[in-house]
C-alpha cells in the first residue's frame, strides 16, 4: 500500500459531504434507532440487520464511515469495531468455537485472552494449548483434529517475540483451522496479517488508532462472510458495539495515524541507540534493532516498528527499579501505550516483593512507550532517573 493510498484512506474514503452539509469534520450520528414510514420497508430492514440501519447495537453511520477506512487499511473486505481491543477478542474466539473444539494460542498472550483461554473457555468445554510461537513445529505438533483457530499475537507485548505469520497461516489453511492475529504492536501501518494469509486481524483501537488515551475501542477485520458470522454469532449478543462518539474520537485519531508512528519511529530510534549504550542498562529488546533475536522476521514481515522498546536494568535490589520509576517526572507510570504521553512499566509491580530475584533479568525488566514528547526531553528525564538509583 504506497503513502498515496493511504492518505486517500483516512482523509477521504467513506466519507459523503454532501449528505452532511459538506461538514470536514464527520457528524456523530448519535442515536440509538431509525424510523421507518412504512411497515414494508421495516420488514425489508429486518431482512439483513448487517446491512441496515436500525438500531445503532448493529449499525450506525458514523462508525461506519471508520469500518470502510480500517478494512481499507488492512486490506480487508470488512471490518467490525467493538468497545475495546478485549471486546475484539472474545467476539471473535467466542464466535469460532464450540464445546469439544480446541484452540492452540502463542503462550503468554494479552492477559484478557489468556484469562478467556484459561478461565472462561474452559466452562464451556473448550480447551487451549499454549506454544512457543517462534518456530512453526510448536504449532504442528500443538494441532489436533478439533483444533478450530490458532491465536497469535506478533510482536508480543514485553518481549515482543514474534511468530511467522504467512507460516502459520499456511499451516492453519491446510488443517482447516482459522487463524487470528492480535496487530496491536503494529496497526495496518507497520503491518498487514490479512496479506499474509491470516484470517482475523484483530486490534486494541485504544492504543495507536485513538492515539490519546481517551478512549477504548478494539477492531476485527477480514472477509464479509466472517465479519458477519462473528456480528451475529457473539457481538450482538454482547452488545459490545463501539459507540458513535467513541467511533468519531477514532476517526480523528486515524487522520493523524500516520504523523504519530512517524514521530514515534523517529524518538524510539534516537532513545534506543541511547538506551544501548546506557552503564545502567544491560539489553535493550526492540524488535528493529539488529541485535533483535528475530530482526530478521521482524524486517520480512514488519513495515516499521516504534514506541514499545523493553530494557533489562542492571539491579541487585527490587528498591533501585522502583526509585528509577519514581524518579521519573515526565514519563508517566501507567499501563497500555499508543498515546501522545511517554510511560513506563516494570515487571516487578506484577511481582510479590519477596518473589523478586535480581538473578532473573525478566524481574528486572521495565517497559517503555515513547510518545510525541522531544526525545531530548525524555532522554533526560531518563538520564536523571538512572542516576537516582542507588
Ligand atoms: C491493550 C491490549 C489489548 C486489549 O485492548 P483493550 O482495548 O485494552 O481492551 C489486546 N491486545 C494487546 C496486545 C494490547 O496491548
Amino acid at each position: 500500500m504506497t503513502p498515496q493510498e493511504i492518505s486517500y484512506i483516512l482523509n477521504e474514503l467513506g466519507e459523503d459531504r454532501e449528505d452532511y452539509f459538506n461538514a470536514v469534520a464527520p457528524p456523530i450520528i448519535q442515536t440509538s434507532n431509525f424510523a421507518f414510514r412504512t411497515v414494508a420497508e421495516l420488514r425489508q430492514a429486518f431482512e439483513d440487520e448487517y446491512k441496515n440501519l436500525i438500531y445503532s447495537k448493529g449499525m450506525n453511520p458514523t462508525v461506519n464511515i471508520l469500518r470502510k477506512k480500517l478494512a481499507a487499511l488492512d486490506n480487508a473486505e470488512d471490518c467490525l469495531v467493538l468497545n475495546s481491543g478485549s471486546s475484539a477478542i472474545f467476539a471473535s474466539v467466542f464466535a469460532n468455537v464450540q464445546s469439544g473444539d480446541h484452540i492452540v494460542s502463542v503462550n503468554r498472550p494479552y492477559s484478557w485472552a489468556k484469562r478467556l483461554f484459561d478461565e472462561v473457555l474452559p466452562r464451556f468445554g473448550v480447551a487451549t494449548t499454549y506454544v512457543d510461537g517462534r518456530e512453526i513445529e510448536s504449532f504442528e505438533r500443538a494441532i489436533l483434529p478439533s483444533t478450530k483457530i490458532i491465536y497469535l499475537e506478533s510482536p508480543k507485548r514485553w518481549d515482543y517475540a514474534l511468530q511467522d505469520l504467512r507460516a502459520v497461516a499456511d499451516l492453519a489453511k491446510a488443517e482447516g483451522i482459522i487463524t487470528i492475529c492480535d496487530n496491536s504492536y503494529c496497526t495496518p501501518l507497520f503491518q498487514r496479517p490479512l496479506d499474509l494469509g491470516i484470517d482475523i486481524s484483530l486490534q486494541s483501537a485504544t492504543k495507536y488508532i485513538g492515539g490519546h488515551s481517551d478512549v477504548l475501542a478494539g477492531v476485527l477485520t477480514g472477509t464479509r462472510s466472517m465479519m458477519a458470522h462473528v456480528f451475529a454469532n457473539a457481538m450482538q449478543n454482547a452488545g459490545n458495539g463501539i459507540s458513535p462518539f467513541n467511533a468519531w474520537l477514532l476517526l480523528r485519531g486515524l487522520r493523524t495515524l500516520p504523523a504519530r508512528l512517524d514521530r514515534c519511529t523517529a524518538t524510539t530510534r534516537q532513545l534506543v541507540d541511547w538506551l544501548k549504550g546506557h552503564p545502567k542498562v544491560e539489553q535493550v529488546i526492540f524488535p528493529f534493532d539488529p541485535s533483535f533475536s528475530q530482526y530478521e522476521l521482524a524486517q520480512k514481515q514488519m513495515s516499521g516498528a516504534c514506541g514499545l522498546v523493553t530494557i533489562v536494568v542492571r539491579a541487585k535490589k527490587m528498591e533501585e527499579i522502583v526509585t528509577f520509576c519514581e524518579s521519573l517526572r515526565h514519563i508517566l507510570m501507567a499501563v497500555s501505550w499508543g498515546g501522545h504521553e511517554s510511560l513506563v512499566i516494570p515487571r516487578c509491580a506484577s511481582l510479590q516483593p519477596e518473589a523478586y530475584d535480581s538473578a532473573d533479568p525478566e524481574h528486572r525488566m521495565l517497559r517503555f512507550y515513547f510518545g510525541l514528547e522531544d526525545a531530548d526531553y525524555l532522554k533526560s528525564d531518563l538520564d536523571q532517573a538512572f542516576m537516582a538509583m542507588v
